[in-house]
């Protein structure tokens, strides 16, 4: 009885494998990997869009809810590269700050334009 999980080869008869104790009649599906560059880069790119949106084009409400998307989104980024094995992890982290920071800016000085 191979198991599906980690390939243990344990001996016929075994439920659960003596290696890792996953059920070895249950298929096993490898967790879905999340690709933290992705989240990281989608977060600064929000950053970036709520700023400009801010600060140049001077759409307040347009900033404002981009910003927040983006808040969240930067939120959820953060958290991921702890979550996964990959490199660089710092790099994503700072990306996804970074992100955060930039979303937050633009969401208030978004406010800013869409009250006054
Ligand atoms: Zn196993």
């Amino acid at each position: 009885m191979k198991c599906p999980k980690c390939g243990f080869e344990n001996p016929e008869g075994t439920l659960f494998c003596q290696e890792c104790d996953w059920r070895v009649d249950y298929p096993y599906t490898p967790e879905k990997k999340r690709n933290p560059a992705v989240f990281s880069g989608l977060a600064v790119l929000l950053g970036i869009v709520t700023v400009l949106c801010a600060f140049v084009v001077g759409e307040g409400f347009a900033a404002a809810g981009i910003g927040a998307v983006g808040m969240v989104l930067s939120g959820y980024a953060i958290g991921v590269p702890r979550h996964v094995e990959c490199d660089n992890k710092q790099l994503y982290t700072a990306l996804a700050g970074l992100g955060i920071a930039l979303n937050v800016v633009g969401f208030m000085y978004g406010l800013v334009l869409a009250v006054s």
